[in-house]
């Protein structure tokens, strides 16, 4: 019998995520499988949360990663915070903020939203107007939104806000790209993923509430209605000096985690930074010099994932299959409003190294000819 598995090819991706892992965090997942109440893997769990803290740049004790990718994030945050009848506003400017949209009204939530157009920030003057019309329990917005390669003003947005009102930020393409400052950007709840620019194996949400958002999934009227992403319950497994079995958590992937944070911050956040910017800028100036343009208008575009216009006379699937098969490069689509239009190229963690920028260029170049 053949095993598929053997005939795995090294791809560059250079997508929305997930991005290349680096080889300390394979062999991390190698590690022996321990039971998940063994003390050394408890150990192990309390070191992925302090350094979560560390990359998040927050004291809130409720930090850890949930079992599930990003989206499993994005629902823990929006189904311990919400009970039926809540007003809830989310500012949209693209995909994932539509997601946010869909699961804050299954839960019966009282949503507003407010839309800008794709490839434009959230305004902040208009955000400004609707929160003088009516007061919310919950602002949401998207950090890094992948749909469009645009970054929204979040400590901006958090300034707005009154305290009676919580701040639910998406982090999932920003953390470890750019900088996330969850304390001092006043946010209550955040979620990000392992596979963006953490550069960890997809299958987990990095999470954090403040002690505000702490006291109202404590002082519920009505239970948490989701038993997996209930924090009341998942936290009798990450916190305390006891703990107790909730689900098994996925061992070997949060080895994976652990290591992708301690690369992190063994690097430095602000190298980290740095190298994302410098990734970035290297290929602006080399799609440039290709007459390739970027839709995002430069002051709001995210370094890690770049939105440019399909270049003239490459069809855009079959390019994106000449780059996969011929180059071994995987690049992103476009999504929604964007689709058919544009291909989003992932400078995110691993990834974002001048010589993968090179390999896209050199590549593209050709396909040009
Ligand atoms: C990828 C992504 C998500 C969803 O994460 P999954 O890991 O695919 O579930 C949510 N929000 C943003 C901004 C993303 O880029």
């Amino acid at each position: 019998m053949k095993n598929l598995l053997h005939d795995i090819e090294e791809i560059l991706l250079m997508g929305p995520g997930p991005s290349s892992i680096a080889q300390p965090v394979y062999n991390a997942l190698a590690s022996k499988t321990l039971g998940h109440l063994d003390p050394y893997f408890i150990k192990i769990m309390d070191g992925i949360k302090s350094m979560q803290q560390e990359v998040m740049q927050t004291k809130n004790r409720l930090t850890f990663p949930v079992s599930g990718t990003g989206s499993a994030g994005m629902e823990s945050c929006f189904v311990n915070l919400i009970e039926p009848g809540d007003a809830v506003l989310i500012l949209i400017n693209g995909y994932f903020a539509m997601r946010m949209q869909e699961m804050a009204t299954r839960l019966g939530a009282d949503v507003d939203t407010l839309e800008f157009e794709w490839g434009t920030p959230v305004n902040l003057e208009t955000v400004e107007r609707q929160l003088k019309l009516k007061q919310y329990k919950i602002v949401a917005v998207v950090h890094a939104e992948t749909s469009t390669g645009v970054l929204n003003p979040v400590p901006e947005l958090g300034r707005l806000l009154d305290q009676d009102t919580l701040f639910l930020v998406d982090t999932v393409t920003s953390l470890g790209g750019i900088e996330v400052k969850v304390d001092d950007w006043r946010i209550d709840a955040v979620y990000s993923g392992s596979q963006k620019c953490l550069s960890g194996p997809p299958g987990l949400s990095p999470v954090s509430f403040s002690d505000k958002a702490v006291d109202v999934v404590t002082n519920r009227k009505k239970p948490v209605p989701n038993w997996y992403l209930d924090m009341s319950l998942v936290l009798k497994y990450w916190e305390g000096g006891k703990r107790s079995y909730h689900h098994t958590a996925p061992i070997n992937n949060l080895y994976g985690l652990y290591q992708a944070l301690f690369m992190a911050l063994e690097e430095g956040l602000d190298n980290v930074f740095t190298r994302h910017a410098v990734a970035h800028r290297h290929l602006v100036s080399g799609l440039e010099a290709l007459e390739v343009s970027l839709p995002v208008a430069a002051a709001h575009r995210l370094p890690m994932l770049n939105v440019i216009s399909i270049p003239k006379g490459i069809d855009d699937v079959q390019g994106r299959l000449t780059l996969l098969n011929k180059y071994k490069i995987e690049v992103g689509g476009g999504l929604g409003a964007f689709a058919g239009k544009v291909w989003r190229i992932g400078l995110m963690g691993h990834t974002a190294r001048p010589e993968n920028v090179d390999r896209f260029l050199t590549a593209l170049k050709e396909m040009l000819i």
